[in-house]
C-alpha cells in the first residue's frame, strides 16, 4: 500500500511540478477564491443564530453566568484561597451532560502540556467540586459521573442533566501557588502580585462548537462568556487593590485621607495622586483592622473575567475623564521610580478618549492601568497589566494596545484562541492610529510595514487565519500573522474605502457583536454589508494566504500631450492600484485602476493623464497598502532614462 501511494505521489509530483513551470512561464498568478464558510457556521445560518449579512441571527443565544467568589491572599506564603458559587445557565436548544470548566493555573503543574516556559507550581489544588448541592469527586475509570481534570481543563459528568433554560449552581474550594515573575500573564515578584486565571471559569459552549475545550498552553490566549461578577478579596492593610469592577465598600478599606484625596481627584483635571510614596502604610494609604486584614468589595456587569493587582508599594495617579457625559475614573498603580509612569494615568486617559471617540464610547464605570512583573503588556476588563521599565513612546504603546483591547476582545467577545487576529490585529491598528495622532508621528505605519514586509520575504510567514497554538513556538511568525499583517489589512482596507466608511464598518460590526461571539465571517460580512462589495478577494489574499503585494510602475511616456504610465503587478495579492501624478506646478492628479482588472487574470495595465508636464508619479502615495518593495513604486522626469 505504501509503495502504490508514493509511486502515485512521484507522479502526481512530476506533473504538477510541469503545470507550475509552464504557469510561472506564462506569469500568470492565482485569482483569489472565493471564502469557505465552515460546516458550523452554516449550520448556525441554518439554525439563525448567526445571519450571511454580518449581524447575529434572531436565535444567536449565549450561556449567562454570575459568579461569586472569595479570594484570600497571603503575601507572606504567596498563596491564594479562593471560593467560588457559579450560576450557569443553559440558554442554548441543548441538553448538557457534562460542564466544562477551564482550571488555567494547571498550565504550571509538571508534566502539563505547554508551548512555553513558566514556572512550575502544584497547579490548582481543589478542596471542593460541587454541583446542584451534590459533591462530585474525581471520576474513576468506570464511573460514569464525577469530575475529571485533564491539564488546564476540568470535565464535569453531571448526576442530572442540564436542560435548555435550567440553572446549574456549581460550588468550588481551591488553592494554589502564586507563581513567580512573568508566568506568562499574571503572578508576584514578592512586591506585586497580579491575579488572572485565578478562579474556576466556565468554558464557553456556543452556537458553532459547543464546548470549547482548547488547552491553555502558553500561548494563544482566552475565549470567555459574559458574566456577572460579586468578588470579595482579602488581603493585608496597607496593600492597595486594582481590580476589575466597582469597589463597593471603600469607606471600610480605605483611609479619609485616601477617600477625600479621591473625592477631589474626581473634580479636578489633572492627574492627582491618590497615594505617594510617603504613605504606603496602613492607617496612611488604608484603613487598619484587628485582624490586619482587609476585605475590598468589587462587583462588575458584563464581563469577560475578573482580575486584580495588589501591592503595598503602589504609588496610585488618578483622573476623571468625560466619556458621552459620563464621568469616569482612570488609574495608575505603579512602584515609584519605574520610569515614564508618572504619566500612565495621562496615556490612558487620552488612550480612552481617543477609542472613544473613534469606535464606541467606553462602557465600563472605570479603568486601571498597573505596573508589574511581566515583559510586555495584558489586557482585563477595565485593568491591564504592564511590565519595565520604559520610555514615554514605548509606554504609550503598550498603555494605549491594552486598553484598546476593552473594546476587542473584552466587550466584541471574539475567540482568541482560535482567531487571535480578531483582537490582536485590530487592536495593533488602532494603536497605530491613536501613536501617529498623539506623537504627531508619521513613521508609525511605515515601521509596522517594515516589519512584515522584511518578514514576508523570509518564506516563513504564516497566513492569519491559523488557531493561535498552531504557530512556530519560536520565531515572529504568530506575531506577524496575529498583529502585523491584519493591522495593516485595516490599513489597506481604510486606504480602499476611505476613512468615513471603514469607521462605519467597523461600528457596526462593534454594535452588532457586543458582548456576543463573532466569528471572523461576521466580520467579514459586515464589512461587505456596509461596503456594497463582494471582499472575498480580499479576505482570501490578506487572511488566508501570504501573498505578497507588489505593484510597479514599469515604464511612463510623455507624447502627444498625455502621460501614459504603464504598471505591473509583480506580487500574488491583487490591490486596486492607487496612481498619483505629480505635474510640474505641484497640483496632483489621481486616477484608480480597479482590483477587478487583476482579477481577470492581467497582470499589467496602463493609465494615461491628460497632461504632458507630469514630473513624478507614484503608487500609492500614503501608504495604504503593504507593497513589499516600494522602491519601484515611484517614477521622476529627473531620474527617467
Ligand atoms: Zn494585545
Amino acid at each position: 500500500m505504501r509503495l502504490i501511494l508514493w509511486t502515485f505521489s512521484l507522479l502526481f509530483f512530476l506533473f504538477n511540478a510541469r503545470v507550475s513551470y509552464s504557469q510561472t512561464d506564462a506569469a500568470r498568478r492565482p485569482i483569489p477564491y472565493p471564502v469557505r464558510y465552515s460546516n458550523a457556521f452554516k449550520e448556525a445560518v441554518h439554525h439563525q443564530t448567526r445571519t450571511l449579512n454580518g449581524a447575529p441571527g434572531k436565535a444567536y443565544w449565549s450561556n449567562p453566568t454570575r459568579y461569586t467568589l472569595h479570594a484570600l491572599l497571603s503575601p507572606e506564603t504567596k498563596m491564594l484561597q479562593g471560593q467560588a458559587t457559579i450560576s450557569y445557565t443553559n440558554q442554548s436548544p441543548d441538553t448538557l451532560s457534562q460542564l466544562v470548566v477551564q482550571l488555567r493555573q494547571n498550565l504550571h503543574k509538571e508534566g502539563a502540556i505547554r508551548n512555553r516556559e513558566v514556572e512550575t507550581t502544584d497547579g490548582m489544588q481543589l478542596s471542593k467540586v460541587m454541583v446542584n448541592g451534590q459533591h462530585y469527586m474525581e471520576r474513576r475509570l468506570r464511573s460514569r459521573t464525577g469530575y475529571k481534570v485533564q491539564g488546564t481543563l476540568m470535565y464535569i459528568s453531571l448526576y442530572q442533566d442540564l436542560y435548555p433554560g435550567e440553572t446549574a449552581e456549581l460550588a468550588f474550594s481551591w488553592n494554589f501557588q502564586i507563581p513567580d515573575g512573568d508566568s506568562p500573564r499574571m503572578g508576584q515578584d514578592g512586591e506585586v502580585f497580579f491575579l488572572g486565571y485565578w478562579y474556576p471559569q466556565m468554558a464557553v459552549y456556543d452556537d458553532i462548537q459547543g464546548w470549547n475545550d482548547d488547552l491553555y498552553m502558553g500561548n494563544a490566549e482566552f475565549y470567555m462568556d459574559y458574566a456577572d461578577y460579586d468578588v470579595n478579596i482579602t488581603v493585608p492593610e496597607g496593600w492597595l487593590i486594582a481590580a476589575t469592577g466597582e469597589l463597593q465598600n471603600p469607606e471600610e478599606v480605605l483611609s479619609t485621607e485616601t477617600l477625600t484625596k479621591l473625592e477631589q481627584a474626581r473634580e479636578s483635571d489633572e492627574v492627582t495622586t491618590i497615594v505617594d510614596k510617603t504613605e504606603q502604610f496602613p492607617g496612611v494609604s488604608t484603613r487598619t483592622s484587628e485582624s490586619g486584614l482587609l476585605t475590598w468589595h468589587f462587583t462588575a456587569e458584563n464581563v469577560r473575567d475578573f482580575a486584580f493587582g495588589t501591592s503595598d508599594r503602589y504609588v496610585w495617579d488618578a483622573i476623571p475623564t468625560n466619556i458621552s457625559g459620563k464621568k469616569i475614573m482612570v488609574h495608575s498603580f505603579y512602584r515609584w521610580g519605574t520610569s515614564a509612569w508618572k504619566r500612565a494615568a495621562e496615556f490612558a486617559r487620552y488612550s480612552v478618549e481617543y477609542l472613544s471617540s473613534r469606535l464606541v464610547p467606553y462602557p465600563y464605570p472605570n479603568l486601571s492601568v498597573v505596573e508589574g512583573i511581566i515583559g510586555g503588556g495584558m489586557e482585563y476588563p477595565m485593568i491591564t497589566l504592564i511590565g519595565g521599565r520604559r520610555t514615554d513612546f514605548t509606554l504609550f504603546s503598550v498603555v494605549f494596545h491594552e486598553i484598546a483591547h476593552n473594546w476587542f476582545p473584552m466587550l466584541v467577545g471574539s475567540n482568541e484562541t482560535q482567531f487571535a487576529w480578531m483582537d490582536e490585529g485590530l487592536v495593533t491598528y488602532y494603536t497605530n492610529e491613536g501613536k501617529e495622532t498623539f506623537f504627531t508621528n508619521d513613521m508609525v505605519w511605515e515601521f509596522e510595514a517594515d516589519q512584515y514586509e522584511i518578514f514576508s520575504e523570509t518564506d516563513t510567514e504564516i497566513e492569519p487565519m491559523r488557531h493561535a497554538d498552531l504557530f512556530p513556538i519560536s520565531g515572529i511568525a504568530r506575531r506577524v500573522g496575529c498583529y502585523n499583517k491584519p493591522a495593516l489589512a485595516l490599513r489597506a482596507l481604510q486606504g480602499v474605502f476611505g476613512y468615513q466608511l471603514f469607521n462605519n464598518a467597523m461600528r457596526l460590526y462593534i454594535d452588532r457583536w457586543t458582548n456576543k461571539h463573532p466569528q471572523p465571517f461576521d466580520f467579514f460580512n459586515t464589512f461587505e454589508q456596509v461596503t456594497g462589495k463582494n471582499l472575498d478577494w480580499f479576505w482570501t489574499s490578506f487572511f488566508y494566504e501570504t501573498w505578497p503585494l507588489d505593484q510597479a510602475i514599469s515604464e511612463v511616456k510623455i507624447e502627444n500631450g498625455q502621460t501614459t504610465v504603464f504598471i505591473e503587478d509583480l506580487g500574488l495579492l491583487p490591490m486596486p492600484v492607487l496612481v498619483c501624478a505629480t505635474l510640474q506646478d505641484s497640483s496632483l492628479l489621481e486616477k484608480e485602476i480597479p482590483v477587478e482588472h487583476w482579477l481577470q487574470g492581467n497582470r499589467t495595465a496602463e493609465i494615461t493623464f491628460e497632461s504632458n508636464k507630469v514630473k513624478k508619479v507614484d503608487l500609492d502615495p500614503q501608504h495604504f497598502f503593504p507593497d513589499i518593495n516600494r522602491k519601484n513604486n515611484s517614477w521622476s522626469l529627473e531620474s527617467a532614462p
